[in-house]
């Protein structure tokens, strides 16, 4: 890879890792508020529920309550001082025992004319009540409910409202009762949550942050302001409203408020309607600390990817780094291969110069061999033929001179001579041999006593002294009898050559058979053959006698037929003196070949 392409690479690698991230840390972020808002909600259900529960514990109780004679006789009698008093000692007594905060007996001009709260300085009777929302719903025979600052106390309160009807049915007056939330506001365990409740027009009136208290969410229109000021909903107490930020993030609404400490703080936020109170309930959740989770679990993520990619690169680079030591390797065996080619081309073109050489020997060898040949030949017939000449000249004097037994005795030496040539034609058709002739069975024994009978004259000329030595099992071998007594009569006019004139003029004919091989042995004790020649003996035309002794033909054609006979004929020095020629045969196997 180029720098340019690396370079890119990781840019694109950076960029993808880049978009990964932002991507998990969305996602991240939506599933820590979505568990946050479930969470919210779950608290929601539950401060709902025990908010709907405590008003429902007093609902019914004004109407039903209503309906007590006391009440009604005192609304009948607002002048009877005791029955007022005996009124309003059963007014405490009940507020007691219902639990509530206040109860007290309206007239219809809305001025309270029993209340459990007579004794206290800050009691309500006498108080006017007739701007209440609760008061004019009961007036009019509905039943109220309201909640409100109280005037007079200054408490937070629900305040429900009843009817009282005459003795024909009228309505006479009104019984309020009045609970205080704060219990169940101090019920609100803060933790991480804030619960707000809010009136119909957005106001905080419960919340478990004080500085929230009368505060709005929503901005307020004059309208909405008036209305709130004529309902004295919360007596002197100064609206505002809350510097709020609403946002939508997926599936979860998020509020930034700003709390206690004047920080602002963002929340999740869940609300759910109390339609019969009118009210509004929220449960907002922090964000930060949900916050704080997705970016761990994104740092953890971030981690992961870091040690993988770590991972990977180390993978890569040992491959890259097998790689190259594989191409490394690649590049040295090419080397070597090409190496190795020139080497062999460089010995395939000597091995041709060699053969070329070779080639040109043998052609010379030939060209000499032939010159020697014709040398020979022309001395061995042109002798001869001189000769006869000789003869026959004087022969044709001698009978014109009528001398007929001298002339009878040329004639017989032209005989001789004649007889000589065809000697040599014969040694010349002997080189131009029928090599496939048939193998038969040979007795070794006959074709040696044959041999000696043939080459008698020379030996007796060369005055050898010939032994033979055969063993009586000597097995029998296969060739062809003819030729192989033409290669031991060679061999024995050689050795009778050799040891013609030297002192010790014996020759020994000896035989043994051994694994495979039957061996005829001639051993001569001449000079033997030096060693410069020994493989050279064996070469048509090859010798060392002199011309017109010899044609150098002889260990030639016999090597030829040895080895015909799949046989071989080799040469050695014995060690005391003499060559050893030895005429090497195969056994002849029982059916194999026909007996001759
Ligand atoms: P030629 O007898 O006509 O020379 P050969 O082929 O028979 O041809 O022999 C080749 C040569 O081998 C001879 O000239 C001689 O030098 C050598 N040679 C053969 N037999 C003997 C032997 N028994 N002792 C020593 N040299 C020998």
């Amino acid at each position: 890879m180029t720098g340019r392409w690396k370079g890119l690479a990781w840019g694109a690698i950076a960029v993808a890792v880049a978009v990964l991230m932002l991507g998990v840390e969305r996602v991240a972020t939506r599933n820590a508020l979505g568990e946050g808002q479930v969470r919210a909600e779950t608290t929601l259900r539950q401060t709902v529920n025990a908010l709907e529960g405590h008003l429902r514990r007093f609902e019914a109780l004004p109407a039903l309550l209503a309906r007590n004679d006391n009440i009604r006789a005192a609304l009948a009698a607002p002048d009877d001082a005791g029955r007022i008093a005996a009124l309003n000692r059963w007014l405490d007594e009940t507020n007691t025992l219902v639990e509530a905060s206040d109860l007290y007996l309206i007239d219809l001009t809305g001025t309270t004319i029993a209340a459990s709260n007579h004794a206290r300085p800050d009691s309500f009777i006498g108080q006017n009540f007739s701007y209440r929302p609760y008061f004019t719903a009961a007036r009019d025979g509905a039943s109220g409910h309201f909640f409100a600052l109280g005037t007079t106390s200054g408490v937070r309160g629900y305040y429900f409202a009843s009817p009282v009807r005459g003795s024909r049915g009228a309505i006479a007056g009104v019984l309020a009762l009045k609970i205080g939330v704060d219990e169940i506001e101090a019920g609100w365990v803060a933790r991480d949550y804030r619960i707000l409740v809010t009136d119909p027009d957005g106001i905080v009136f419960m919340s478990t942050d004080p500085v929230w208290l009368y505060h709005s969410l929503l901005p307020l229109t004059a309208d909405q302001i008036a209305r709130i000021a004529a309902s004295r909903r919360y007596a002197e107490a100064g609206l505002s409203v809350l510097a709020t930020q609403r946002v939508r993030s997926g599936k979860v609404d998020l509020l930034q408020l700003v709390d206690g400490n004047g920080t602002e703080r963002e929340y999740v936020m869940t609300a759910r309607e109390m339609p019969q109170a009118g009210w509004t309930v929220r449960v907002l959740l922090e964000t930060a600390p949900l916050r704080a989770q997705a970016r761990l679990a994104v740092a953890a993520f971030g981690l992961l990817l870091a040690v993988a990619l770590l991972l990977g690169w180390t993978v890569w680079q040992r491959r890259a780094r097998l790689a190259e030591r594989l191409a490394i390797q690649a590049t040295a065996q090419a080397d070597l291969e090409r190496q190795v080619a020139e080497r062999t081309a460089d010995l395939t073109r000597a091995n041709d110069d060699l053969h070329r050489m070779q080639a040109d020997l043998v052609q010379a060898g030939k060209l000499a061999a032939l010159g020697r040949m014709s040398a020979a030949l022309s001395h061995e017939i042109n002798q001869p033929l001189a000769a006869a000449r000789n003869y026959a000249d004087s022969a044709g004097l001698l009978i014109d001179r009528g001398d007929l037994p001298r002339a009878r005795e040329n004639i017989g030496q032209i005989l001789t001579l004649i007889d000589r040539m065809a000697a040599i034609a014969r040694h010349l058709r002997n080189v131009a041999r029928k090599p496939n002739e048939p193998l038969k069975i040979v007795d070794l024994a006959a074709v040696v006593q044959d041999a000696l009978a043939i080459a008698q004259g020379r030996l007796t000329a060369a005055g050898a002294r010939v032994s033979v030595a055969l063993p009586a099992d000597l097995p029998l071998v296969q060739g062809g009898p003819v030729r192989l007594q033409q290669v031991l009569v060679n061999v024995l006019s050689n050795a009778a050559d050799a040891v013609e004139g030297t002192a010790d003029r014996r020759i020994d004919i000896s035989a043994q058979a051994q694994g495979d091989e039957v061996t005829l042995q001639v051993h001569d004790h001449g000079p033997g053959v030096a060693p410069a020649i020994a493989d050279r003996i064996f070469d048509p035309f090859f010798t060392t006698k002199q011309v017109g002794s010899g044609l150098g033909l002889g260990l030639s054609i016999s090597y030829n037929i040895m080895q015909d006979f799949q046989g071989d004929l080799r040469v050695a020095n014995h060690p005391q003196g003499g060559a050893v020629f030895s005429l090497v045969l195969r056994p002849a196997r029982a059916g194999a070949l026909a007996a001759e």
